[in-house]
């Protein structure tokens, strides 16, 4: 969100306060997405802090990752699916983009050494962005660009419909169709040559993994990840 768009908050605050989206307590900050109690219990991760983690180790012999990390672990009934709820089907854009900002300060913090050079986001399906009008990985992918200082580049990968139903296909099928349903449009990238693929929730891996594939066609690319949360499998 921009400054102007921060401060026109902040003003509409003064006469709507905003309400925590977990307890539904008033807002005393106008940019916050729930009140400091339900902050602490946030259970914002550390995953950034290490080149090795349970993030990371879910592509060991899949994707060579430089750095790759969750903000949140995604627990069924808690306040982060709440937060993931409103942020895909209530239209609540700027929770993605102020949850990639205050993200963005820590991942720039710890990646300092490999800082990658753009944020590609993970393409919606065609059918879900039309129902959706938005794609709430581009919102998070906003966010972590304006602290990170880095561009983002939504227009990176491209997501057509699937090849064919997916129904009757066994693991690796599936995932093959899952892999053409993906493109890259390399005169978008280049000259870039490590990427930070964003999405909002990390849980098998198997569509960010596809979308790696896809950005490894371009040469010399390395490839960094970064989600909103991500499952226990
Ligand atoms: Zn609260």
């Amino acid at each position: 969100m921009s400054w102007f768009a921060d401060n026109l908050s902040a003003l509409a605050h003064q006469f709507f306060p905003s309400l925590c989206l977990n307890c539904r307590e008033a807002l005393h900050d106008p940019l916050a997405i729930c009140c400091i109690a339900c902050q602490a219990n946030w259970g914002i991760t550390d995953l950034h802090k290490f080149t090795e983690n349970s993030f990371t180790r879910r592509f060991w012999g899949r994707t060579p990752l430089v750095q790759g990390a969750a903000m949140f672990h995604f627990l069924k009934e808690g306040t982060t699916q709440k937060i993931i709820h409103a942020l895909k089907y209530q239209g609540k854009q700027f929770i993605g983009t102020r949850l990639g900002r205050s993200y963005g300060h820590m991942l720039k913090s710890s990646w300092t050494k490999d800082l990658p050079d753009c944020i590609v986001p993970v393409p919606l399906h065609p059918k879900r962005k039309h129902e959706r009008g938005y794609n709430q990985a581009v919102c998070f992918g906003r966010g972590l660009s304006m602290s990170m200082g880095i561009p983002l580049i939504s227009g990176g990968l491209s997501r057509l419909q699937y090849m064919s139903s997916q129904t009757n296909m066994n693991r690796s099928e599936r995932f093959q169709n899952v892999l053409q349903s993906f493109s890259v449009n390399k005169n978008k990238i280049s000259p870039c040559t490590h990427v930070l693929l964003v999405d909002d929730v990390l849980t098998t891996g198997a569509t960010l993994e596809a979308c790696a594939i896809q950005l490894m066609k371009i040469e010399k690319m390395r490839i960094s990840m970064a989600t909103i949360a991500m499952s226990q499998i």
